[in-house]
């Protein structure tokens, strides 16, 4: 029977596909197809990993001392006969046949299933026996990712076009682990945490797909293989729909696909209002390489690299000097003479250096990791990564022209640690010998703090740009990344307005340039507001920069700021400018 699931908002369109559940722990496992020819081989090396576990647990048991508890050798005969039981053993192979998966995929597709059926027994004892199968999956995981090449890699859905398309679903999976999903098979994701402005949520949404984060209870609800659908505009899942529910979905996702393919058009035309503005569009990455993905977007520059991406998942290897200038220079030669802004790692919160899940973190190490050691906070308390990444930066900056961006700032003492390490980074380089350019440097607003004390940040910066994501978890008190508040981060709160506007203002009045960088930005349904604020440049995903451009094309900014003038002096100025907007109508498309 059909269910609906209702969670938020994330990535825009529709997508119908197959779910894939997988556990928490193993979100990073290898997700790819294997061809024809290549079935036995994958077989075979199943069959190989469990020949291997098999061995591993037979001279464990061997090893057993004499006196050793009885309970430990039936534990390991418990072990060795879930192994090789059919429910795991068979099923799992007939994954890889009739699915195609490849064999830690197919591996963890049938551990979600056996999982589960143990869940809903009814004898105790047998229930607790779902950690044994975990276990004896977990080493078959271990075994297989020896035999791999590096790092677990979801190759590209196209190869396999005749097959069903997949949507991934997961209690919660981490910034990175999602950044792994890039042009891998899936089509769609669900979770059951984040919030829309969790990384997670961000960085799905720069996969450019559709997505639902905090549908709660959706991996429990959602079995392994059933038909779902993700509608990522209004943030419902349906799972196993009727043939008719289909088929409107069907039409919904072609009329999306036909709307985007239009806004796509507008890509070289260049950003400019109705009254002649001009408003700069840049983009948000997360990688060197998506700076193809926003020249094609018709970005003029990045507004922000978010630099903690080439920091995580990667153990105690994390990288040195010379890895990331290299990372960073991609980026610069890649754009071609654009500006490209660097943003100093934002380590801590939901990006924590180690692999621990946010949960891990707020229950087991940091008591409120948003409002702990992170950003500047954390390169700061690390000064020799911190001198690292700053020279790394500077280096960079001989290629093309960079912009360095500095995160989470709201104390004094930070700005001039900052600045100090700066001046250090750059005679560090002169002393050297190795080249640099020119660095204008930027101060991200992210805390309240930051935009009331404006003038004094404006003196020692080149440039700010506004973090929204978390002034607005700041200033309410409302953790991003929290799905049970997700209600109440409000982007229209009079309160987040009002420090938006004092801070375009005071950067505006002082001449220095100003951009938003957060979620907000990237929304088209705040481009005309950002707009009457007197804001210019906005910085977003890729995709998401031709529709906020076709509001720019359509836009009237004198007439912007006379409606915001009148809106801004109610007690709700969000809901008059919204009323306003709407009974103005919009005008017509521009194509
Ligand atoms: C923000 O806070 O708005 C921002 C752009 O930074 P991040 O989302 O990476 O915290
Ligand atoms: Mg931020």
């Amino acid at each position: 029977m059909s269910i609906q699931v209702f969670g938020l908002a994330v990535s825009r369109g529709v997508a119908i596909g197959r779910a894939v559940l997988v556990a928490n722990t193993r979100v990073d496992v290898a997700h790819y197809r294997v061809d024809d020819a290549a079935l036995p081989a994958e077989i075979e090396r199943l069959r190989h990993a469990r020949n291997t576990v098999a061995d591993e647990l037979q001279s464990l048991k061997r090893e057993l001392r004499p006196d050793a508890p009885h309970e430990l050798s039936a534990l390991l005969d418990v072990h060795l006969m879930l192994l090789h039981d059919d429910s795991l053993a068979e099923a799992t192979v007939q994954w890889i046949k009739s699915r195609h998966y490849n064999a830690e995929w197919a591996l963890s597709a049938q551990t979600e299933v056996v999982v589960r059926q143990f869940e809903q027994m009814d004898d105790e004892y047998l229930r607790e026996r779902k950690a044994d199968i975990e276990q004896v999956t977990d080493r078959l995981q271990r075994v297989l990712a020896k035999q791999s090449s590096g790092i677990p890699m979801p190759r590209a859905a196209h190869a396999f076009s005749g097959e069903d398309p997949l949507v991934l679903v997961a209690n919660d999976i981490a910034p990175a682990d999602m950044l792994q999903f890039k042009g891998s098979v899936f089509t769609g994701f669900i979770t059951d945490v984040g919030g829309r402005t969790s990384h997670t949520a961000i960085v799905a949404r720069s996969l450019d797909i559709p997505a639902v984060v905090g549908a709660r209870e959706a991996s429990r609800l959602i079995r392994q293989d059933d038909w779902v659908i993700i509608d990522g505009d209004h943030g419902v899942v349906v799972v196993d729909p009727s043939p008719i529910v289909l088929d409107e979905y069907r039409f919904r996702q072609r009329e999306s696909e036909l709307e985007r393919a239009r806004l796509n058009r507008l890509r070289h035309r260049p950003s400019v209002t109705l009254d002649g503005q001009k408003v700069e569009l840049l983009a948000n990455i997360e990688q060197p390489g998506d700076a193809v993905a926003a020249l094609d977007a018709g970005a003029v520059g990045v507004g922000l690299f978010r630099s903690e991406f080439l920091f995580l998942h990667r153990g105690d290897a994390l990288p040195d000097e010379f890895e990331q200038f290299v990372a960073y220079r991609d980026a610069v030669q890649a754009m071609n003479g654009l500006p490209v802004t660097i943003r100093t790692v934002d380590i801590g919160a939901d990006k924590p250096l180690e692999r621990l899940t946010l949960h891990e973190l707020r229950h087991e190490h940091v008591l409120n990791p948003a409002l702990g050691l992170r950003a500047i906070r954390w390169s700061l308390s690390e000064p020799r990564m911190f001198m690292q990444q700053l020279r790394a930066i500077l280096r960079a900056s001989a290629f093309g022209k960079v912009r360095l961006l500095i995160p989470m700032l709201a104390h004094f003492s930070e700005v001039t640690a900052t600045l100090d390490a700066v001046a250090r980074a750059k005679q560090q380089l002169a002393d050297a010998g190795q080249a640099f350019g020119p660095v204008e440097l930027g101060a991200m607003i992210e805390i309240p703090a930051a935009a009331m004390t404006m003038p004094l940040l404006l003196k020692h910066f080149d440039f700010v740009s506004i973090g929204t994501n978390d002034l607005i978890q700041y200033t309410l008190a409302i953790d991003r990344a929290d799905e049970a508040v997700a209600h109440l981060y409000d982007p229209w709160h009079p309160a987040v307005l009002r420090l938006v506007q004092m801070v375009i203002d005071a950067a505006n009045s002082a001449g220095k340039h100003v951009s938003v960088c957060g979620e907000m930005a990237g929304d088209a349904s705040f481009t005309e507001l950002l707009l009457a604020l007197g804001l210019r440049s906005l910085s977003m995903h890729p995709s998401q920069i031709p529709a906020v451009k076709q509001r720019v094309l359509r836009a009237d900014t004198a007439r912007l700021r006379a409606a915001w003038a009148s809106a801004s002096t109610s007690d709700d100025p969000g809901s008059v400018w919204r009323q306003q907007q709407e009974a103005s109508g919009r005008p017509g498309r521009v194509h």
